[in-house]
């Protein structure tokens, strides 16, 4: 594997290379296929690659959180996505490198923007893939550009999972940052409608909602859609809401660490455990603030929490079924402590979870 020279050459600006012939990849992306040097900051295995469409004009949408957002100063070229570099690569040459590391890639996944080419391209995207690579290959939607048969020919090209961001998980939550913006005009109601055609072309858990924590939500809304989506056999991911600089949002907060534990806790507690809602405590302004625990169940609290898992990246499973992309400083920075884990948190980890958590104050 380290015999392959790098980089290949990385596209610059002025040469102005759209997809379907170039996509962007993250910067992990990029480190896994050996077309950029770097290393992570502590050792793990990491085979998720993820591709994201590239125009001149970018995104359509405009929301206000996003790295990509229309009315985000700079340009589309320099912007950054979910706060990481998106080097731009010829699409067959990083479909060559994926089946070159085939033993070493876990899951593929195509991120559209909303653009009315975007649909076209992941079409052609998705079978080249498919052609070279049975490396299993999720789709990350944009529902404005998207129907019913068009879910179903990317099905029938290859895809094997939808994910769609819906990102703001409250109709409220949604219209602020995702409707009612300079060029929003994203539709709740189009949202759903693509999430439930999805869940009935690719059947139970080859579905997953993107649902981030810290754009204006409260807890209770949080727990809702968990619920609303696990009865629906849709997998709900976890995401921590991270100030892209100069979008809308720069400026604002990300969420308190101790209501993201919690949050991550009890979401797997409701996954793997069957948690009812009404051991689910909140206050009038729906926060969380307890969870009432028999003493038998107390042990599986613990457990779960020594496991280490509830605090890792939410995402599609490769073929063994363990998380296939981790998209390693998602959530935070290089610099910062894991928000979600992209490996099993070690002893020392889960000491700094077991504090931020404050179990003692959350257990009744
Ligand atoms: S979890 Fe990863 S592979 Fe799955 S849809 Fe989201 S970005 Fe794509």
């Amino acid at each position: 594997m380290n015999n392959i020279p790098f980089p290949l050459e990385v596209i610059t600006e002025d040469e102005k290379k759209y997809s379907p012939d170039y996509v962007r990849i993250s910067a992990a992306s990029a480190m896994a296929l050996r077309l950029k040097s770097g290393r992570f900051a502590r050792d793990f295995a990491f085979g998720g690659i993820n591709l994201l469409l590239n125009y001149d004009n970018g995104c359509l949408s405009d929301c206000s959180y996003c790295g990509l957002a229309r009315t985000r100063p700079g340009d589309y070229e320099e912007k950054s996505f979910i706060r990481v570099e998106w080097p731009l690569y010829s699409t067959d040459e990083v479909i060559e490198r994926i089946a070159r590391y085939a033993p070493q890639m876990t899951r593929l996944c195509i991120s559209m923007v909303t653009h009315g080419s975007a649909y076209r391209d992941t079409l052609d995207i998705t079978r080249r893939i498919t052609e070279k690579v049975d490396t299993p290959l999720s789709l990350l939607v944009a529902p404005p550009v998207l129907n019913r048969e068009k879910l179903q020919t990317l099905k029938d090209a290859g895809a094997d999972m939808i994910g769609v961001g819906l990102d703001a998980v409250s109709k409220e939550t949604f219209f602020k940052n995702r409707t009612d913006v300079p060029n929003g005009s994203l539709s709740w109601d189009n949202y759903w409608d693509v999430i439930y055609a999805s869940r009935d072309i690719y059947g139970p858990w080859k579905v997953n909602v993107h649902t981030v924590v810290g754009l204006g939500e409260t807890d209770w809304d949080m727990i809702d859609i968990f619920y609303h989506l696990y009865e629906r056999e849709i997998f709900p991911y976890l995401f921590c809401f991270n100030p892209e600089p100069d979008s809308r949002m720069g400026e604002a907060p990300k969420p308190g660490i101790t209501r993201w534990r919690r949050i991550q806790l009890v979401k797997h507690l409701i996954e793997h455990y069957g948690l009812e809602r009404e051991k689910i405590k909140f206050d009038e302004q729906g926060r969380m603030i307890g969870l009432e625990m028999p003493s038998g169940k107390l042990k599986e609290v613990i457990e779960t929490l020594d496991s280490g898992i509830p605090f890792m990246t939410d995402g599609c499973p490769g073929e063994d079924g363990e998380v296939g992309c981790t998209r390693p400083y998602g959530s935070y920075r290089p610099t910062e402590s894991y928000r979600d884990f992209p490996f099993r948190p070690e002893e020392d980890d889960l000491t700094i979870i077991r504090r931020e958590l404050k179990l003692e104050e959350f257990l009744m």
